[in-house]
């Protein structure tokens, strides 16, 4: 594997299309690059950033030191007894055409969600009541310990159980622990399926990208819902009052999804912020938890102002604090200092 240090651009490698520079590079097609690269990251004292298909980062500044690993290490191998051994670069839409064609199913749920399998298990990404943690036997990792100063110092090769993986909503443990985890390939365990019922699983899989299409603004450049949907079993205070107050105002139907959230999508549709712009993005109207970009020039400081205008509004109504979905990358700090617009 080559480390490239020419400064490149990751402009079309994150769906939004933010141009940041990475000084160092590399791409990484099997599990030896990734071994390679971290070995590098100990020697030159600095960390590792892999990015699978970038459709759920916002790179908030340019990448001086780290090494940016674009993961194309894409293998499916059908081990039997419905398990499929899949590296972590995979598309998932791979992934499913290949389960159809070896007649397993399990996967239809993730119709329309882009990027890899080593994206999806970080978020635990899901959708139409599916999630990366009902299928997901066990994912095998490179696990970086750190020394006193914070350095990477040394790693191990292991293969961790669905349980230690520390699944939630759109979290793991990987999410909860950057740089520590390189996720390498995960054991699938999915569903038998008689010939006869294949065409019954990939019609589902059609309605739900169909669904997908109606509900959200698919085809424009974003990185999905940017924000965690809110879980109303920690606002146990005066202020869930004041937010089921809000909920019974805007006749909203108490229909939580089986973790107890409400849709943030609706609360910013109702608050009437659909459509509002910075400059080069805009509040989706067709999903006000998408953030899409209107320009091919979309800048950094136009997503984080929208981001963290929402955030303020949001907090400053219900004293809610609402999590990104998406992973910010780089300096949030002075991120804020370029804050811009209101809402
Ligand atoms: C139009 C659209 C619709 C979407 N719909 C959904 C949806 O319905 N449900 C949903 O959950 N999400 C959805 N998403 C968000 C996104 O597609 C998913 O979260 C997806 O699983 C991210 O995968 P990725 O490969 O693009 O991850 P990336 O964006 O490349 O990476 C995400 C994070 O994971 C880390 N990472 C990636 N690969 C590895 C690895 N191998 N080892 C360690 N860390 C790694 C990255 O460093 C980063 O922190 C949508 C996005 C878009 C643009």
């Amino acid at each position: 594997m080559k480390i490239v240090s020419n400064s490149t651009n990751l402009k079309s490698f994150n769906t939004y299309g933010v141009s940041v520079i990475s000084k160092f590079f590399s791409v990484a097609k099997k599990e030896v690059d990734f071994v390679q690269a971290v070995t590098y990251c100990i020697s030159n004292k600095v960390k590792s950033i892999v990015l699978g298909g970038g459709s759920n980062v916002l790179f908030l500044n340019d990448i001086k030191k780290d090494l940016v690993i674009k993961n194309e290490y894409q293998v499916i191998d059908n081990i039997g007894f419905g398990i499929l051994r899949v590296s972590s670069g995979t598309a998932l839409s791979s992934i499913v055409s290949y389960s159809f064609e070896h007649l397993l199913s399990g996967l239809e749920w993730s119709a329309g969600i882009p990027g890899t399998l080593g994206g999806a298990i970080v978020s635990n990404a899901g959708s139409f009541g599916g999630e990366m943690k009902d299928i997901i036997q066990s994912v095998k990792v490179i696990e970086i310990s750190f020394n006193s100063k914070g350095e990477y110092d040394n790693f191990v090769i292991k293969r961790m159980k669905n349980s230690e993986c520390e699944f939630e909503y759109r979290s793991s443990i990987f999410k909860k622990n950057p740089n520590k985890y390189i996720i390498l390939d995960a054991d699938l365990k999915l569903d038998f399926i008689l010939k006869e019922n294949l065409s019954a699983k990939k019609d589902i899989y059609i309605k739900n990208i169909k669904k997908k299409k109606e509900t959200q603004p698919i085809s424009e450049r974003s990185a999905g819902c940017v924000f965690k949907n809110i879980n109303m079993d920690i606002y146990k205070s005066i202020f869930r009052r004041k937010f089921v107050r809000f909920l019974k105002d805007i006749g909203y139907e108490w229909d939580l999804d089986e973790d107890n959230r409400v849709p943030l999508g609706l609360i910013f549709d109702k608050l009437g912020l659909k459509g509002k712009k910075i400059d080069t993005i805009s509040i989706s109207e067709k999903h006000a938890n998408f953030l899409i970009s209107n320009s091919d020039n979309v800048k950094i400081e136009d997503l984080y102002s929208m981001i963290y205008l929402l955030k303020s509004k949001v907090y400053n109504m219900f004293r809610i604090k609402i999590d990104t979905e998406i992973v910010l990358i780089g300096d949030e700090k002075k991120a804020k200092k370029k804050v811009k617009g209101f809402l």
